[in-house]
């Protein structure tokens, strides 16, 4: 859209779309498109031809970046070049046509530019360039620009227990929601203050929070007691998120990391499932049944990425 635009503005006024000050008739629509101009003008590289299109001082052409930037706004006064010439007004039978420099960075211009040879008129139109990391894309490439503009966070201590490679996608964002203590647990709704019973709806003698519905409740202690039995562990005792994650991300040869993460993931997915469509369809299913759902779904997982390392050698480990 911008290039479109740069072309729509070119042809109108013949001044630079990065040189255009808004103004406050202007539509909401120009106004935004004006304001990205900074987001933009760094993964556009001008390639110099002729030097017939290209604007000297707005376009990104020298290593220096847009020489207005680099020189400021008095650079057109020092070098006696006007705000809109374009880059063939500034040679002239193959020499640039430059004011001596009086400054370090009239200089520093001064020597790159007599590093190249000056265009000349028979050589092929400008073009422009979308690059980044010094790498041409062939045109815009909306997701490899947005790994350069977005956001970036510390990656947190537990995005690996959330984000492992192998794990299923929608059991993994329902981790990631849950780990934040995100759900719309019934305690959580009620400190909204919205009127609501804050029992847990699977044993009905407990408040429903998180460490509640995943840990505590009396319906998911049943699941816990069937997944521990199969992996024959005894004497482990959860008390809260934190302990259930660090069991998570803890690891023995017996019950690799990818094994308890993969459990961990099904059952916080599968009992949140169960306590929904026990809320909104009024269907109750014996935990027993819930545990052969999670069985099937850690099956599924390991047979589908047997060919991945760490998943190899899980099913004996799983089918004991
Ligand atoms: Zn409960």
């Amino acid at each position: 859209m911008i290039v479109l635009k740069i072309t729509f503005c070119d042809s109108l006024n013949n001044v630079s779309f990065w040189g255009i000050k808004p103004k406050a008739c202007d539509s909401w629509l120009w106004r935004s498109l004006l304001k990205l101009r900074e987001l933009a003008e760094k993964f556009i590289k001008c390639n110099i031809g002729n030097g017939a299109a290209a604007w000297f001082w707005f376009d990104n052409w020298t290593p220096l970046g847009p020489l207005i930037k680099f020189m400021g706004e008095g650079g057109p006064r020092a070098l006696s070049i006007p705000i809109e010439a374009k880059i063939s007004s500034v040679y002239d039978l193959q020499e640039w046509k430059l004011q001596p420099p009086r400054s370090d960075k009239a200089l520093a211009l001064h020597v790159h530019l007599s590093t190249l040879t000056p265009p000349n008129t028979l050589d092929r139109d400008d073009c422009y360039a979308w690059e980044i990391g010094g790498k041409n894309c062939g045109g815009y490439n909306a997701g490899r620009t947005w790994e350069v503009l977005r956001p970036r966070s510390t990656i947190k201590s537990w995005a690996s227990t959330i984000w492992f490679k192998g794990s299923t996608p929608r059991h993994a964002f329902n981790m990631w929601i849950v780990n934040l203590d995100r759900l719309p647990t019934k305690c959580r709704l009620a400190s909204w203050g919205m009127q609501v019973s804050t029992h847990c709806c699977l044993c009905s003698s407990s408040s429903e929070t998180r460490a509640h519905l995943f840990i505590d409740c009396t319906y998911t202690k049943v699941i816990w007691s069937f997944i521990f039995s199969k992996l024959q562990i005894t004497n482990l005792r959860l008390s809260s998120w934190n302990e259930l994650m660090k069991w998570a991300a803890s690891r023995s040869t017996s019950c690799p990391q990818t094994l308890r993460l993969l459990i961990v993931h099904a059952l916080v997915y599968t009992v949140w499932r169960q306590r929904n469509n026990l809320i909104h369809n009024q269907i109750t299913i014996p935990p027993a049944t819930i545990y052969k759902d999670i069985d099937r779904q850690i099956r599924n997982s390991i047979t589908a990425r047997s060919h991945m390392k760490k998943f190899r050698n899980l099913m004996p480990l799983w089918l004991r």
